[in-house]
């Protein structure tokens, strides 16, 4: 069930095929604007670019984190994690995220160490929260809380282990669970140059 008009219109496109020419005409008018002035505080959607938050068609990213990662659901043991980075998701898509099943109201903490870029509500994802590493090489993306903690605003640095926020079902989940991603990025000015990385082998080795 699809809330997100914006959501909704780019499925009407990728029905009629003009996915590619759109975002052409995307990245062309994105890149000819001051890129000086495309900040990763900006309150516009910096992982917009014709793709959800939820999933992505990027091709996934041989980089991974370097440290090592904290289960993001408290409680939940590594033996309970479900590899579903592969499956299938609506309108051609592929998951490229972890689902960890939890009862609503669970707390959710940093995987790791970085910065929250961004809390967002609304589209696929519902409540999430974007933290960037201190490198700005990798990007944490928690999704369909049923709210923020206090210290999880926007500029706010954030321990590994440290609160974001509380499982929910919010945006397009069936059912309580965080979403979790992790993508590699080349540059976050450049945020569709994102690469999904798997986050089941590093949750099961953490
Ligand atoms: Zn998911």
């Amino acid at each position: 069930m699809y809330t997100d008009s914006a959501d909704t219109s780019w499925m009407w496109l990728a029905r009629e095929g003009m996915v590619p020419v759109v975002a052409l005409a995307v990245i062309v008018c994105i890149a000819s604007v001051d890129l000086s002035v495309v900040s990763p505080w900006s309150s516009a959607p910096i992982f917009g670019n014709g793709e959800t938050a939820e999933t992505t068609r990027s091709t996934p990213s041989g980089r991974t984190p370097s440290v090592p990662l904290v289960l993001p659901v408290a409680g939940v043991p590594a033996s309970d994690l479900v590899d579903t980075f592969e499956d299938a998701r609506s309108g051609g898509r592929t998951h490229h995220a972890i689902d960890i099943m939890a009862p609503s109201g669970t707390p959710v903490v940093a995987a790791a160490e970085g910065t929250v870029m961004r809390r967002r509500t609304g589209g696929l994802g519902g409540k999430s929260v974007y933290v960037v590493s201190p490198d700005t090489s990798f990007v944490y993306y928690y999704a369909h809380l049923a709210g923020y903690a206090n210290g999880a605003a926007e500029g706010t640095p954030v321990d590994a282990g440290d609160r974001l926020g509380v499982v929910g079902a919010t945006g397009n989940a069936e059912s309580s669970n965080l979403h979790f991603a992790i993508w590699a990025v080349d540059d976050l000015k450049r945020p569709w140059a994102r690469h999904p990385v798997n986050p089941y082998p590093l949750l099961r080795g953490g």
